[in-house]
């Protein structure tokens, strides 16, 4: 079959192609190798000898199923030319790549094959890190886009981009963010831009960006411009923060929530007790800075513990995860103050105690107070129900809320009958005047009341009582309860009567005596047994004096008996009242003479005679003027004068009721001191400027004067200035007398 004679091996015409880099070959119309050059034996791994007069058949069989060889063919028998990459394995594996172009040629076919393994492996390099690239990309879970910077079109974004915005890859690209309103801020974008085109820097930010459904994420991003094919881009980062954001959002809030406590809040690590962290509140407590407390632990703070309450209470928070104390704590200063700790164990990231401290300072001096006022109350209580007067609580409308021990012995009524009810049932037994009058008292006027009254006892015997009642107003001024004090006088009322009837009849006794005495004396001075020297009449005189004085006592206690015990009878008669002042300053003419008083009578002309009692006069006119002459110095003055008072006119700052009797008795003694003008009228009380005067007397004149006005309807009083002088008026009114 080879009688076409062979390419002269070494033909000079192809020689020239040694040299070249690219492989030449040429295989003749028989499949024979007739000339390749060295680049050519190169690409095929082979000799150059081992190939040139043999066929392509003969050296790789199998080589007609190859691709190759198909080119070949089809440019051998087609004579048309080919260009083709492909790439060749070689027996021993290795992989290489090469362009060839066929040229049909007249001896056959040329074939030109340049080596593009090193160009291939770099674009498969290329290619697979593209790959990696696209895949790391959308694998992120960042959310990744470039934009143009010109146009400010979306050039790619990652999948998270897509996942996050609602966008698809699709729906994005091409468009500007401002189309999608990604921003939800469009003024931020314009920001970022401008400070990125200005600088070209690596700028991070935080933003927040709008999905697809108008739902909102926060995120910081990162951006910086790159040049792509001389465009330039802007590669972004943004990380979702909204987690973070809330994270912090909560830590903050929890940060405020703990320094806005007023309790004081103590972190600690459970072992070493030391501070992890500490509220505001307990800083200003104990007066150290968060900083000194966190190098603390809770032992240098506490001072009302021992070491064996403290693993007594650890043990306890160890057991049941709490526990509720209370001890003391130091402050900076020094000072020491008790506090409650509620105590808990909590799990973070590791376990930790957790300490609410509240100052209970206050509270502990409140349950103090209370305790003392407790037992103060107990005191009280213990006071009035051992009283041995009646103590009666009622509320405003007199039910009985408490009575003490008391009551019920004096009533014989046990407290339950009692309590509910009004104190009508012991009492009640005054006419209805009275306690229609004491209620008015009590409940309008909002005054405490003073009474006797007669009550009576469960077993229906009376008993004579003492009562006051006073109203206990709230802050508004109205009665909030009635409390009553009520004192059986009915044993001192047996000893007054007895008493005074002890007085009646001794002073009734002693009278006889007395006007024996005085009858004596006075016939004695009088001559009738014979004349007498100066001495002893004198000394009879003396007698004599003392004897009326005497009298006037024993007139005086009669008077005072008949006036308390109520049986004082009034015997009105017609009285010159002019003569009857005239005679009782007659009484005093001897001190009068002695202290040289200038007298003064002065009684209103065409006075009608008076109807009164003559011994009430007497008493009361013999009184003032007595008491007028006692308390002036020699030289004074003493006024007595008697006049009219028609209804209606005012004496002294009193206004006369009805038309009366003035009796007015002016001195210009030593007067009444101020302290002591309110008692003038109580029973033996004699001002301290009287007793020295004059320590005689018995404070009986006035009081004794006073009740038996006030039995006339009559008024007494005074006008008085202490060292100046003393003016007592009685007005006594015409009809009663
Ligand atoms: P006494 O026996 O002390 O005079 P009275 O009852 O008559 O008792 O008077 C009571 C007190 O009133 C006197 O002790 C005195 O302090 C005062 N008193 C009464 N009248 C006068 C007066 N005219 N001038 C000064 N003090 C008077």
């Amino acid at each position: 079959m080879n009688d076409t004679p062979p390419l002269v091996h070494g033909h000079d015409g192809w020689n020239i192609l040694d040299g070249l880099l690219e492989g030449c070959m040429i295989i003749d119309r028989d499949w024979r190798y007739v000339y390749l050059n060295d680049a050519a034996a190169r690409h095929g791994h082979v000799e150059k000898g081992s190939l040139i007069g043999h066929t392509m058949l003969e050296k790789y069989p199998g080589v007609e199923g190859s691709g190759i060889f198909a080119m070949y063919k089809k440019c051998m028998e087609g004579r048309t030319a080919g260009h083709e990459e492909m790439s060749y394995t070689f027996p021993d594996g290795s992989v290489e790549w090469y362009e060839f172009s066929v040229n049909p040629i007249p001896e056959g076919i040329f074939v030109l094959s340049v080596d593009i393994t090193e160009r291939k492996r770099a674009e498969e390099g290329a290619r697979l890190s593209r790959e990696k690239f696209t895949a790391a990309f959308n694998a992120s879970p960042d959310l990744m886009a470039i934009t143009g910077v010109s146009d400010g079109k979306i050039l790619e974004v990652n999948e998270s981009y897509s996942r996050m915005l609602g966008y698809s890859r699709d729906e994005s690209v091409g468009k500007t963010t401002a189309e999608l309103s990604i921003w939800a801020d469009a003024a931020d974008r314009e920001r970022f831009v401008a400070v990125l085109e200005k600088d070209g820097q690596v700028i991070d930010f935080e933003t927040m960006l709008r999905r697809k459904d108008g739902t909102t994420v926060m995120v910081t991003d990162s951006a910086r411009v790159f040049d792509l094919q001389g465009e330039k881009c802007i590669f972004s980062t943004a990380h979702d923060i909204t987690d973070r954001k809330r994270a912090e959002r909560e830590l903050r809030l929890f940060r405020s929530l703990l320094d806005s406590s007023s309790d004081g809040i103590e972190v600690m690590d459970p072992n070493t007790l030391g501070f992890v962290d500490v509220n505001e509140a307990e800083c200003r407590e104990l007066g150290y800075s968060r900083g000194e407390l966190l190098s603390m632990h809770a032992t240098d703070i506490d001072s009302g513990m021992d070491e064996e309450r403290r693993s007594s209470i650890d043990a306890q928070v160890r057991k049941a995860g709490k526990a509720k104390f209370e001890t003391e704590h130091r402050r900076k200063d020094g000072t020491i103050f008790p506090v409650e700790i509620n105590v808990t164990l909590v799990e973070l990231d590791k376990p930790y105690i957790l300490s609410v401290v509240r100052d209970i300072t206050e509270r502990k001096a409140e349950e103090k107070m209370l305790r003392e006022s407790a037992e103060e109350l107990k005191k009280y209580k213990m006071a009035v129900e051992a009283a041995s007067d009646n103590i009666i609580l009622t509320d405003r409308e007199g039910v009985v809320l408490y009575v003490n021990k008391n009551t019920s012995s004096l009533t014989g009524y046990a407290k339950e009958e009692i309590l509910g009810k009004t104190a009508s049932v012991w009492g009640g037994q005054m006419p209805k005047e009275f306690y229609e009058g004491m209620w008015k008292t009590l409940g309008e006027e909002k005054k405490p009341f003073s009474a006797e009254v007669v009550n009576r006892r469960k077993d229906g015997r009376l008993y004579d009582a003492e009562i006051h009642i006073s109203p206990v107003l709230d802050e508004s001024g109205e009665v909030r309860y009635f409390i009553g004090v009520e004192r059986d006088i009915t044993k001192a009322k047996e000893i007054d009567t007895a008493k005074s009837e002890f007085i009646s009849l001794a002073s009734h006794q002693m009278r006889t005596p007395l006007t024996a005495i005085n009858w004596y004396s006075e016939m004695l001075i009088g001559g009738d047994a014979g004349e007498l020297n100066a001495k002893q009449k004198e000394y009879f005189e003396a007698i004599y004096g003392a004897s009326q004085q005497m009298n006037e006592i024993i007139k005086t206690f009669l008077h005072i008996l008949r006036l308390e015990t109520g049986s004082v009878a009034m015997n009105p008669v017609p009285v010159d009242l002019g003569e009857m002042v005239r005679l009782t300053v007659e009484e005093s003419k001897l001190p009068i003479d002695k202290k040289r008083l200038r007298m003064r009578e002065q009684v209103q002309e065409a006075l009608p005679p008076l109807k009164i009692d003559s011994e009430l006069v007497r008493v009361v006119l013999q009184n003032l003027i007595s008491n007028a002459v006692k308390y002036t110095p020699d030289d004074g003055e003493v006024a007595i004068s008697v006049e009219n008072a028609a209804r209606g006119s005012v004496i002294a700052g009193k206004t006369a009721e009805e038309d009366s009797i003035l009796v007015s008795v002016r001195d210009t003694g030593i007067g009444i001191p101020e302290a002591d003008r309110d008692k003038i009228f109580t029973k033996f009380f004699r001002a301290g400027n009287a007793k020295t005067w004059d320590p005689n007397g018995n404070g009986l004149g006035l009081y004794m004067a006073n009740r038996m006005i006030h039995t006339a309807k009559g008024t007494l009083w005074f006008a008085s200035e202490e060292g100046r002088g003393t003016t007592f008026y009685a007005l006594l009114p015409r009809e009663e007398l």
